[in-house]
């Protein structure tokens, strides 16, 4: 591992702005942490509120990440309150924490990180934490002690692996005071500590600690058929992503019968290799590389075994059953150790997996948004290194089942979760919206994701979808928006539409079917052309798409929502508005159809009737204001307040309020409502739904 310090960067930082150097220093190298993982550690001197000098901890808060770490993620501690704990015999947990909220520094400071107590009571300026991966690769193997003696000597301490908290902590400082020599201590199952009296000392010591240990691993596999002989061939490229899309919504619907999941697809080398092996089962089975990683990816990965990754139906034939299966195991093992002596009772969390292994095809991560299953994947394919360089010096080992129990439901690792934003209704749904680059399209896409759902928005404007999806991702966060430029009338682009979806987020929840146009002129001078485009967008883009999304949630079992765009026109048509009104009339009737054929799925299929939604739309383009104003004889300038002055209400009507009855026809609160219309319209006395 290269060193990555710069010492013209490094120059003139002192205290937090060096802390927060060196955080990002190793947070920059994932081979040493991944999201979350790892911290770090200054002893220096700040004011207190009185202006008093007072001897300071300012470690990385629970829950921060050092890659994007800033000064506001460090709490600024009281050394002369933590350091006499050193003196005690144990401290449970819960009192550790209590303690620690009263040593800050500042009010209402964030929680400091759960390895804090270690961090105080290692007599060096400055200390550094990580799970790198090739010293968590040497313990995790059932001959460590000797493993680690021969590449270290007697360079390091080690500690067996014992749950973070005041017992480790003390055993850590009492290795560091009885041997002040040493460089590092490698944690069992866990991490790396290093010191120094300068940031750059504790950095450089951690580099060569963990380069020793890479050099070690890379001696001992050379020449190693590390994961034995290939098993089951990986597809090539183009096969497996037409059977990863194929297989998804019935593995997403699998493992979200309790909250709603994303899922994200990964058939990179490393994760193919592992899955197509002779040993992947067997070493995947094995337990994780760090109690860390436990909270995302959880004890074990559900494999789906499966002979011939071709073969679709059959592998979707297994698929529901695995899935119970893993279940039912997780509940058993929750079960068996809640019941265990001594045990405190906690709920069981989600038992589905979060990590699906497929021999042939790659892996699967799950979360109830796309950054966590990001997360998970990432993390996991840090096991993969992790599990290769164990096998390759000797043998994978991990925790005992016991341990892998406690660090899961350990409640100060849960309370790391707990930070995550929690969000919206439509927390964990997949939506696609049509017609969303502007106009209703984009105020409906806006208002579901506001509401937690990870929206795929479509549109033929590819600028326009792909600037909707950046203000859903800059609002809401990572991949939580995905702009597609697509054609409802083309079949072609609408498959590769929703495939995309699924291969994005593992499949679809709600499907809002908007896009339209309005084509203007009295019957008897429309030619064929304008009539039949009318009908095929506002009629056969609506059957594509729904067609698509249809198939998907019906993949899935999970039930879904459609929600179609209709017009006022619908139940009262207006006078050279003909071929717009006909084919919007053939689109609410198809949507009928759509909930009458559905129902029976959990898939609901609703209609919402706007009415002279003006603001941002496609719609309305010069001609239509034009020809309107004279079908009403009225100026343009005086559409809508005409309009405005037509409706009961007397009432502008927003796109805004078009998207809020979107929400509540895509969201639970309307579950038992299908094949309704629901107008948006002020009130329009002959459009009365009836
Ligand atoms: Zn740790």
């Amino acid at each position: 591992m290269d060193s990555r310090w710069s010492e013209p960067q490094a120059q003139g930082l002192s205290g937090l702005e060096e802390l927060v150097y060196l955080s990002r220093l190793i947070g920059a190298d994932t081979g040493l942490v991944v999201w979350g993982g790892g911290n770090t550690s200054i002893k220096t001197t700040q004011p207190d509120f009185r202006g008093r000098d007072t001897r300071t901890l300012l470690i990385k808060s629970s829950g921060s990440d050092l890659k994007t770490a800033t000064p506001q993620d460090f709490v600024a501690l009281r050394l002369d309150d933590i350091e006499p704990l050193f003196d005690l015999d144990s401290m449970p947990d819960e009192d550790m924490v209590a303690y620690l909220e009263h040593c800050a520094l500042h009010p209402h400071a964030r929680r400091p990180s759960i390895e804090t107590l270690l961090h105080s009571f290692i007599p060096a300026s400055v200390v550094v934490h990580s799970h790198a991966d090739a010293a968590i690769a040497l313990t995790n193997t059932p001959a460590s002690d000797h493993i680690l003696k021969d590449v270290y000597g007697d360079a390091i301490a080690t500690a067996p692996y014992i749950r973070p908290g005041f017992t480790l902590s003390k055993l850590v400082g009492t290795l560091v005071r009885e041997r002040p020599h040493i460089k590092g201590v490698v944690l069992s199952n866990h991490g790396l500590f290093t010191w120094g009296d300068t940031a750059k000392q504790a950095y450089d010591n951690h580099i060569a600690l963990v380069s020793d240990s890479e050099e070690y691993a890379s001696r001992q596999s050379a020449g190693k058929r590390i994961f034995g002989a290939v098993k089951t061939h990986a597809l090539d490229t183009e096969t497996r992503h037409r059977v990863a899309s194929a297989i998804a919504p019935a593995l997403r619907g699998a493992v979200s019968r309790q909250q709603f999941t994303l899922l994200r697809y990964d058939d990179s080398p490393s994760v193919l290799q592992l899955v197509s092996s002779q040993i992947g089962r067997e070493v995947s089975a094995v337990g994780p590389a760090t109690p860390d990683h436990i909270i995302q990816t959880k004890r074990l990965p559900l494999w789906l075994e499966n002979e011939r990754p071709e073969d679709v139906e059959r592998l979707l034939a297994k698929l529901p059953a695995a899935v119970d299966e893993y279940a039912e195991e997780y509940r058993r093992w929750h079960g068996e150790h809640t019941s265990a002596a001594g045990s405190i009772d906690t709920a069981i969390l989600d038992p589905y997996p979060r990590v699906v292994l497929v021999p042939g095809l790659g892996m699967w991560t799950t979360g109830t948004n796309a950054r966590a299953a990001l997360v998970t994947g990432d993390i996991y394919r840090h096991s993969i290194d992790v599990i290769r360089a164990a096998q390759g010096i000797h043998r994978y080992a991990s925790l005992s089942s016991r341990d892998a129990f406690e660090a899961e439901y350990w409640p100060l690792e849960l309370y790391k979760l707990s930070l995550a934003p929690h969000g919206g209704e439509l927390i964990g749904r997949v939506a696609l919206v049509t017609g969303a680059a502007a106009g209703i399209g984009r105020a409906i896409a806006l208002r579901l994701a506001s509401e937690g759902a990870h929206v795929v928005v479509t549109d033929l404007d590819s600028e326009g979808v792909q600037a909707v999806a950046s203000l859903i991702v800059e609002g809401y966060g990572m991949d939580r928006g995905l702009g597609l430029a697509m054609d409802v009338t083309n079949q072609r682009d609408v498959i590769e539409a929703f495939r995309r979806t699924v291969m994005t987020y593992g499949g679809l929840d709600i499907l809002v079917s908007n896009a339209g146009i309005a084509p203007t002129g009295s019957m008897h001078e429309m030619s064929l052309g304008l009539w039949q485009k009318a009908f095929d967008v506002n009629t056969t883009g609506h059957f594509l798409v729904a067609q698509e999304a249809v198939k998907i949630m019906r993949q899935q079992g999970i039930g879904g929502n459609l929600v179609f765009v209709g017009t006022k026109n619908v139940p009262a048509p207006g006078g050279d508005f003909g071929a717009y009104s006909a084919s919007k009339a053939a689109e609410v009737q198809l949507a009928r159809v759509l909930a009458i054929e559905n129902g029976g799925h959990g898939i609901r299929c609703n209609i919402i009737n706007p009415d002279a939604i003006f603001q941002g739309s496609g719609l309305w383009s010069e001609e239509v204001r034009e020809q309107r104003a004279q079908a009403h004889n009225v100026t343009v300038d005086q559409l809508e307040d005409f309009y405005r002055q037509r409706n009961l209400l007397k009432q502008r009507v927003l796109a805004e309020d078009v998207a809020e009855a979107a929400l509540y026809l895509a969201s639970d609160r309307s579950a038992k409502t299908t094949g309704a219309m629901l107008p948006v319209d002020g009130g329009v006395r002959e459009a009365f739904p009836r």
